[in-house]
């Protein structure tokens, strides 16, 4: 078929059902242009982006000045490999690790590679700074958690669905309860092989948990007492989706020019994806300082397309579009008003139990059992009233709409969503 026929949003659905490996589960609806905060389906209906392709796209869809990055470096040198230097790389290196305030930065594409990274990184900073004997090291991850599907990766998940069959599973990882500081301490009492503790600042998958104030500075100076890496797992909650550049920092300040203030913490390894690329392409990164980051050396780790020069001008483009378009504050101050209207609404609610969230990543938790279909429904007539949004868990929704939104779509977003709920108001 030409790439140009038009299709229906059935006969997309059937090619990517007989042709496509079955291993999501989509809401039926089939989108083919994007601009802003809006998407359109195949047939010309407009919708609300509610999930920003799982905040990848917090700069918004196709935002012009990413897409000219791109395009404009797509015509000059798009791989080279790190075999050769390239141009851009360099210059995004800079860029990046001043911005986030580390010296180090290594290129790489999706999420999960950069897991990956942190935890190779942590393992050899175990063996050859540390000093844990070679093999024993231990990295503390939490429960729910939520880092991507790598074998090694699913390995510590406790999500059935995604560990069942792929065994056997990597050795190395100690489980405890998140936001559970004294689970954390016992942990790195019991164990002096402990080289990490990896965490999500706001498990995000699980259902927007948003720990106890306090938790993650308390979390790192525990780290610190017993000499162990906190490697924050910033993938879904950083470049100012929680309304902060990063929801490692502290009340809406960072250490970084970008904000102003001290940090609440700063974590010894940092994991960025998704929005780092504005979700024009797939760019992800793992920054440490040095005395971390040079336990990498070459033939250690690489990727043939980390750090090209489309993901070096691209990333650049979306990390300028957060600063000059000020996003974190925008998630801030939009994200107050979205929790204080559904906050009203739910007040009076039989179907929506409770909003959570910081900045732009929210959920609200529907009032039936995990197993209903409820929440499924109720993005379905969401999309009916033109706003996609997706279940995380059950009877979870999250919502985390591009952060170029205005004051007045959001309050028109709340208004469908209100709607939309009161439907199915028993
Ligand atoms: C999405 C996500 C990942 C994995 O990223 P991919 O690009 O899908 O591999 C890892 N950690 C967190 C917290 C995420 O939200």
């Amino acid at each position: 078929m030409a790439v140009l026929e038009k299709t229906s949003s059935q006969k997309a659905i059937d090619l990517e059902n007989k042709y496509g490996a079955h291993n999501y589960h989509p809401l039926p609806v089939v989108l083919s242009r994007g601009e802003g905060v809006y998407v359109w389906d195949v047939e010309g209906k407009k919708y609300y982006d509610f999930l920003s392709a799982y905040s990848a796209v917090n700069q918004g869809h196709c935002h012009p000045k990413i897409v000219n990055a791109m395009t404009s470096q797509a015509q000059k040198l798009t791989l080279t490999s790190r075999a050769f230097y390239n141009d851009m790389l360099g210059k995004y290196e800079k860029y990046a690790t001043e911005y986030f305030g580390f010296d180090k930065l290594l290129p790489m594409n999706t999420g999960a590679e950069a897991v990956e990274t942190a935890l190779k990184i942590c393992r050899r900073w175990a063996y050859q700074v540390k000093g844990i004997s070679e093999n024993d090291a231990q990295i503390i991850v939490c429960e729910n958690n939520f880092h991507g599907r790598t074998t090694t990766i699913i390995s510590f998940s406790n999500d059935p669905v995604a560990r069942k069959n792929f065994g056997p599973y990597t050795q190395g990882f100690i489980k405890i309860e998140y936001d559970n500081l004294k689970a954390l301490e016992a942990a790195l009492e019991s164990n002096k092989n402990v080289a990490g503790f990896l965490v999500e600042p706001i498990q995000g998958e699980a259902g927007v948990y948003v720990p106890s104030e306090g938790y993650l500075k308390a979390a790192k100076a525990l780290c610190e007492k017993y000499n162990v890496l906190f490697i924050a797992d910033e993938v879904q909650t950083g470049i100012a989706r929680t309304g902060r550049l990063l929801a490692t920092c502290g009340n809406c300040s960072c250490e970084n020019k970008n904000c102003s203030g001290t940090p609440e913490v700063k974590p010894d390894i940092l994991i960025l994806g998704k929005a780092l690329s504005g979700g024009a392409y797939p760019v992800s990164a793992v920054l440490a300082n040095d005395a971390i980051m040079n336990v990498i050396t070459p033939g250690s780790h690489g990727s043939t397309f980390g750090g090209n020069p489309i993901a070096a001008a691209v990333a650049m483009a979306a990390l300028e579009v957060v600063q000059e378009e000020k996003l974190a504050e925008k998630a801030y101050v939009l994200g107050e008003l979205f929790r204080k209207k559904l906050n009203e609404y739910i007040e009076n609610s039989s179907i929506a139990k409770l909003v959570r969230g910081k900045g732009l990543l929210n959920a609200i938790v529907i009032n039936d059992t995990e197993e209903s279909d409820t929440a499924w429904n109720i993005c379905l007539r969401l999309r009916d009233n033109g706003l996609l949004a997706k279940p995380t868990h059950g009877n979870i929704i999250r919502f985390a709409p591009p952060l170029v939104m205005t004051e007045d779509q959001l309050l028109d977003c709340v208004s469908i969503i209100v709607k939309t709920l009161k439907e199915f108001e028993k």
